[in-house]
């Protein structure tokens, strides 16, 4: 059974999933933005009484840094590798920037691979999580979709939320871009698909297609 826990993280309110193969003891965790407590302690109630779960991949819709804040002590704590899009990886070496202009204090850096691509597959146990390149957020903005028990979920970080899409005036945004990524491959997937945006409560594509007020013809 695929089971995925979502909460809030670090001080923008970033959500942060666990998605997990349970019976197989293996995760993935997506955009630990901090609150590295948080995060473990979700990956040992998904253990119950047996042994932590062992993270196969950190991985990050984008590198903005309220979606990377604990990632280097997760890490440490799991040995697992961090990933982002290889076209964020300015962002990342942008850290220190980011922290000035958002007051944030500037996170532990790490080493990350840029190893997401579109049509990048990461197995975690029984499961995969596909990867689509759905940049104008930023350049390496991603989404993730699983599929499990016939229900299928997309992560969509800041460029699809609920009632709203991601703001394209920081570092490398750009509005033409978000806005093919929405109706290309975000909007190519099924009605019933769940949306885990990176802020705020979920949604599913279908109400998006029809409520969301940039994405409405
Ligand atoms: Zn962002
Ligand atoms: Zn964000």
């Amino acid at each position: 059974m695929l089971h995925v826990e979502t909460f809030e993280v670090g001080p923008l309110g970033c959500n942060c999933s666990v998605v997990a193969d349970v019976a197989a003891r293996r995760a993935i965790v997506v955009d630990p933005g901090g609150d590295l407590p948080l995060i473990l302690a979700s990956l040992q109630r998904l253990a119950g009484d047996g042994a932590p779960l062992t993270v196969e991949a950190i991985v990050h819709t984008h590198t903005h840094i309220d979606h990377v804040g604990a990632t280097a002590g997760l890490q440490r704590a799991s040995g697992a590798r961090a990933c982002i899009h290889e076209a964020d990886r300015f962002l990342y070496d942008l850290l220190p920037v980011q922290a000035a202009l958002l007051r944030i204090a500037l996170p532990e850096r790490t080493e990350m691979e840029g190893s997401l691509s579109d049509g990048t597959v990461l197995a975690c146990g029984a499961f995969e999580l596909g990867v689509l390149h759905t940049p104008g957020h930023t350049p390496g903005s991603v989404s993730f979709v699983v599929s499990a028990e016939g229900e299928s979920r997309v992560f969509t970080g800041d460029t699809l939320f609920q009632g709203g899409i991601g703001r394209t005036d920081l570092w490398g945004g750009d509005s033409a871009e978000i806005m093919r990524s929405l109706r290309g491959p975000l909007l190519s997937l099924p009605d019933t698909t769940l949306v885990i945006p990176g802020h705020g409560d979920g949604t599913t594509i279908g109400h998006e297609r029809r409520h969301n007020p940039f994405l409405r013809r």
